[in-house]
């Protein structure tokens, strides 16, 4: 290992978020949500009402939250960021929501982890700007109504599929991130390169685009450490040859798949014939969480062709086969 990612995660997180777009003009790809999100967000600025509730969804570090930082300042209102684990009592939110100025907006990330009671309150309060609060305790006990401002919530989940129904259905404008083409990334890295004051070639971006599995992310994490073993090993200057050398040391593959990738492949292929196999098989086999393997390993594989989900299972693909020097079962039969 290069870097260990851990030793390094706050100068990480320091480094995304240095490295964040801050309008939506400066926001690369995601066609789609960005169209959806200038219409909705003009409108709402014209009648200065707050935006929708909005809800973003899609694997890890494809630019939610930067998405949601962009919403705030492109309405010119403030910003709350909170998350689905962090608030476990309904006073908890209650809390932030009876603190937003009018059109303000909530960033609630992994929204599919809020507890059902904190839920409960937010029903109202999306529809209505109003919450029910319990004041004093036992036979006393009674629950006001609360005016809220009105706000907008960005809810973020790796997942449509896990939120509840009524939670779902209150959300106006949901999107759908998805993974970055290479010609994408390649511009996000440049830009970060220029940030970072990295000289780097074009064709060594896009290298390096090619290679993080579709996603902003990982990008520029892989630009950071590439960028210090061009520091270590030759003048600084990211050429094709170095962000190359660098990849294979970082152990990411030609297609970019990464040690985990080829784990969860090689597991299907080798110990399980290809599949079906059933996700609790998989996730015993190579040591790894169901839902890590659902929300960041599966979703590329399955996008780029190399794992297929049905109801039966997971099936590696004939491209699975081929990638590691196999051939695929059709071929094997005729
Ligand atoms: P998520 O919330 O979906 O996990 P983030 O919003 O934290 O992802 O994005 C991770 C990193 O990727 C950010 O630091 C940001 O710099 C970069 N990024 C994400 N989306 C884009 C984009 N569309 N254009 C440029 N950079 C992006």
């Amino acid at each position: 290992r290069l870097i260990s990612a851990d030793a390094n995660s706050s100068r990480e997180e320091a480094m995304e978020r240095a490295l964040r777009p801050k309008a939506l003009q400066e926001y690369v790809g995601q066609a789609k949500a960005r169209e959806q999100l200038e219409i909705f967000i003009g409108a709402a600025r014209k009648r200065q009402e707050a935006l929708d509730h909005v809800l973003l969804f899609g694997p890890p570090g494809l630019g939610k939250t930067t998405l949601s930082h962009i919403v705030a300042t492109e309405l010119g209102v403030n910003l709350r960021q909170t998350s689905g684990p962090v608030l476990e009592k309904p006073r908890d939110l209650a809390a932030l929501l009876t603190n937003l100025e009018r059109n303000d907006v909530l960033f609630i990330d992994e929204i599919h982890r809020l507890s059902p009671v904190v839920e409960e309150i937010l029903y109202p309060a999306l529809e209505d700007y109003q919450i029910d609060i319990m004041i004093g305790e036992g036979p006393a006990a009674r629950s006001i109504k609360l005016d809220l401002q009105p706000f907008t919530l960005v809810g973020a989940t790796t997942r449509a599929g896990m939120l509840t129904n009524p939670l779902r259905d209150r959300f106006g404008i949901v999107a759908r991130l998805e993974f970055y083409s290479p010609e994408e990334l390649a511009l996000i890295v440049s830009r970060s390169a220029g940030l970072l004051a990295v000289p780097i070639d074009p064709d060594a971006s896009l290298e390096v685009a090619k290679r993080s599995r579709g996603t902003p992310r990982i990008a520029n994490r892989l630009l950071r450490r590439i960028r210090d073993y061009a520091d270590v090993k030759g003048t600084g200057r990211i050429t094709l040859d170095m962000a190359q050398k660098a990849l294979t040391l970082l152990d990411v593959d030609p297609v970019g798949f990464d040690v985990m990738d080829r784990k969860l492949l090689e597991a299907v292929l080798h110990r399980f014939d290809g599949g079906p196999v059933g996700l609790d098989n998989v996730a015993a086999s190579i040591g790894e969480e169901r839902d890590t393997i659902e929300d960041v390993i599966e979703p590329y594989l399955i996008q780029q062709g190399f794992l297929q989900r049905t109801p039966r299972g997971r099936i590696a693909t004939a491209a699975a086969y081929r990638h590691f020097g196999l051939m695929p079962p059709q071929a094997k039969a005729t």
